[in-house]
Parts: C-alpha cells; sequence; structure tokens
C-alpha cells in the first residue's frame, strides 16, 4: 500500500441490487473532514450487518464504506487536538452510514468526532468493545445513574450478542448478580464465564400486565416483546435500559408496571451521545471491563470475510465481538 491508496469494502447500487466489492481506492474518494486517519480495525456491529445485507435502510449515500466505527492512528490533522501519530476511535455521528465508514483503510473524518484512545487500550481492544461495547457501558452508566432495586438480580437479554456479552462482563465485575438470557442454550458455558450467576432462555412473547418482581434492573438489547416481558418483571422503582431491536420495534405493553411499579425505561442511544459522556464511558470501560473476558468474547477477521459475517450476525448467529482486521486487507 502506498500512502495515498487504499483498501475499502465498498458498498454501491446498481439496478437496484446492493453489491459490497473490496477495492483499491485513492485519497479523493474520502469525504471532506480536518483528520485523516489510517484506519487499524472496525468492528462488525449489528447495524453493519443491516447494511452490508441490505437488510435495513442504513446506508444513506452510495458508494459508501460501511463500518460504523474504528480505531487507528492520525495520519493529517488540521485539527487543533490532534496531531500525526494520535492514536484515536471513533464509534457513532452516522460514520459508515452518512460518512465513509471504518472499512477502509483510511478514513477521513471531523476531529471534534474522535476520542483519543485512552491510555491501558489497544487499538485492537478498542474495537473487541467497539460501538457494542461502548453501548453497554452507556447502559450501566444509564442504570447507575437510576439505581438498582436492592438485593435482586440484574437481567442482560440477548446476551451472547456483542452489547450483552459486554454487559454481563461490566455488571458482574462491578459486583452485581447477573442473570443471562440467551436463545443459545450452547452458550452457557460462555456466558457463566463472562460471570453469569444463571443463564435462562429467552423471555416469553406472552404474559400477564404484571409478574412477580424478579428484576433489580435490566440492559435490554433485544426489544419488542422482550423488552415488554422485562417490564413485567422489574421489581419496584428498577430500571431497563433499553438500546435494541434485533428482536423487534413494536412495543406491547400496559402502563401498569409504570404507574404500579415505577419502573423506569431508559433509552440509551451511542450514535450523538455528547463528547463528555464518550471519554467518561470509555474511561470506565478501561477501568471496569476485564481484559481476560474482553478476549473471551472476540473474535477476529479480514475485511473479506465481512459480507460472510454479516449475513451471521443479522440472523443471530455470532457469538460476542468480531473485530475486522483492516489494516492487513
Ligand atoms: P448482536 O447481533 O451481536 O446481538 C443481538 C442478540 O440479540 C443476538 O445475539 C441474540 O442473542 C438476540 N436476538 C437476535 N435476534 C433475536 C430475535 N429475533 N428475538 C430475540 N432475540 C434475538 O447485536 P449487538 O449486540 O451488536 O446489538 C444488539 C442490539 O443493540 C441491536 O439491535 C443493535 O442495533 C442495538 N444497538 C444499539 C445502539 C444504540 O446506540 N442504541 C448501539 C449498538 C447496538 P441470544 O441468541 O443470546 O438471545
Amino acid at each position: 500500500m502506498t500512502s495515498n491508496t487504499f483498501k475499502a469494502l465498498v458498498l454501491d447500487q446498481r439496478d437496484g441490487q446492493l453489491t459490497a466489492t473490496l477495492q483499491s481506492l485513492g485519497i479523493d474518494a474520502l469525504p471532506a473532514g480536518d483528520v485523516l486517519v489510517d484506519v487499524a480495525y472496525s468492528s462488525l456491529n449489528y447495524k453493519d450487518g443491516l447494511a452490508i445485507t441490505g437488510r435495513g435502510k442504513i446506508i444513506r449515500a452510495f458508494p459508501m464504506a460501511p463500518g460504523i466505527d474504528f480505531a487507528g492512528t492520525v495520519a493529517e490533522s488540521q485539527h487543533p487536538d490532534y496531531r500525526p501519530g494520535d492514536q484515536v476511535i471513533l464509534t457513532g455521528w452516522g460514520v459508515g452510514e452518512r460518512h465513509w465508514g471504518g472499512m477502509s483503510q483510511k478514513a477521513r473524518v471531523k476531529g471534534d468526532w474522535l476520542v483519543p484512545l485512552p491510555a491501558g487500550l489497544s487499538l485492537q481492544q478498542a474495537m473487541a468493545i467497539g460501538t457494542a461495547g461502548f453501548t453497554a457501558m452507556l447502559c450501566v452508566m444509564a442504570l447507575e445513574d437510576h439505581g438498582f432495586a436492592p438485593g435482586r438480580e440484574l437481567l442482560v437479554t440477548g446476551a451472547s450478542g456483542g452489547v450483552g456479552g459486554v454487559a454481563v462482563a461490566l455488571l458482574a465485575q462491578l459486583g452485581h448478580t447477573v442473570v443471562a438470557s440467551t436463545g443459545r442454550a450452547e452458550e452457557r458455558d460462555y456466558l457463566a464465564a463472562l460471570g453469569a450467576r444463571e443463564v435462562i432462555g429467552r423471555l416469553p412473547a406472552e404474559g400477564k400486565p404484571l409478574e412477580s418482581e424478579r428484576w433489580g434492573g435490566a440492559v435490554d438489547t433485544v426489544g419488542g416483546a422482550t423488552l415488554a416481558a422485562v417490564l413485567r418483571a422489574l421489581a419496584y422503582r428498577a430500571s431497563v435500559a433499553a438500546c435494541g431491536n434485533a428482536g423487534g420495534m413494536e412495543l406491547a405493553t400496559t402502563v401498569f408496571p409504570f404507574i404500579l411499579r415505577g419502573v423506569n425505561l431508559l433509552g440509551v442511544e451511542s450514535v450523538i451521545c455528547p463528547p463528555e459522556r464518550r471519554r467518561a464511558a470509555w474511561a470506565r470501560l478501561v477501568r471496569d471491563l476485564p481484559a481476560d473476558k474482553l478476549d473471551r468474547m472476540t473474535q477476529i477477521v479480514p475485511l473479506a470475510d465481512v459480507p460472510a459475517f454479516s449475513q451471521k450476525i443479522v440472523a443471530g448467529n455470532v457469538r460476542g465481538r468480531v473485530v475486522v482486521d483492516v489494516g492487513q486487507a
């Protein structure tokens, strides 16, 4: 690779058909921005899977490099906070959706979107965490802001996925009793190793408007009927941090959990999260997420394998986190 040519996974639309091809490009292919980054790693998140398979309307302009996050090294900068050689992370801000994304060896972005790589984290670990892990931390922080119902278990749904696995590991590390809900019974040992005290199946779609109080708090990555089931069994004044919709975007609930138990439904959003909250979340991830558990939930794949893994992630068949080794493409 010369300094001005690079490889990228490019999504395009021809005759209404979505194509995903690995291409060699010149630097002029990149959009405007005040920082140019040599991307080392990106990660495959559920949203990337939707974009790359065309299952969701994620991409706003073609051609586009997908990849809603990346970690790399600043090559050029007109931004006062960054100099060549600085290591940086980017998650969110529409990158990989409306702005050229992380599955490209070079990215030109607004410096204001970047977060300096925190001390104690490698670029690869940063993308093992990636958008999913960052979102899991935002969920934990949202629950902490509202408090937990004392003496009760905490629930994580979609536990075998990326957000779910990091949420299990974080909450267990913080001393909570964690119950992991998964549709993949074969991942019981994996989830126990991340710190789950108990592993249960997916929650039933149907139920009474209120069920016995069980959960002192919950991280829900699934949405739909699963989120409704979590609400039915939250304890008095407990909260659920809801971030996902892999199981559906409709929410059919009664008002009873809210007006008879005073529960909180906390929406968690990682894309336009303010810079101070971002830096606080990354600092907490360095402090509270054990490196061995992060390793256990991570696999590394080359850029060329991303289309195949995208099919797997939208089918709910990927365990934990997928790091994309962009620099070696
Ligand atoms: P993954 O695909 O890694 O995990 C999702 C998990 O949800 C699956 O592993 C599976 O877990 C479960 N699941 C999948 N399909 C269904 C279904 N039909 N019914 C019930 N459960 C299902 O995705 P991520 O962890 O990366 O993301 C999880 C969700 O969070 C996604 O919807 C994603 O878009 C969202 N998200 C939102 C963000 C935000 O800012 N709000 C940021 C990042 C992610 P199991 O088999 O263990 O049950």
